[in-house]
């Protein structure tokens, strides 16, 4: 058995990797949401209105205000950490 196998059976579930990955995840997800900042509203669907049953009147959706998208968590995380970076400088 080698010393790095003989260590890490050791110490069972190694903790420090499963940190590891939860922080590159999160890292992962927050990249994602700085490239695709919104999603669909979830009220509407995304189409950023509601049709009246008869089909030929409609109103914006009040959630989003007609836009059909809304800002993902994790961009409002990043737009948050930059305003503590903007802060600093
Ligand atoms: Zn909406």
């Amino acid at each position: 058995m080698s010393p790095l196998l003989a260590t890490a059976s050791h110490t069972g579930p190694n903790l420090g990797a499963w940190l590891l990955l939860a922080v590159l995840a999160a890292a992962g997800y927050l990249l994602h949401c700085v490239i695709w900042p919104y999603r669909a509203c979830r009220k509407c669907d995304g189409a950023g209105r509601f049709r009246s049953p008869s089909g030929r009147a409609w109103r914006y959706c009040n959630r989003c205000g007609g836009k059909g998208a809304q800002l993902r968590p994790g961009r409002r995380v990043w737009t948050h950490l930059k305003g503590i970076d903007r802060n600093r400088r």
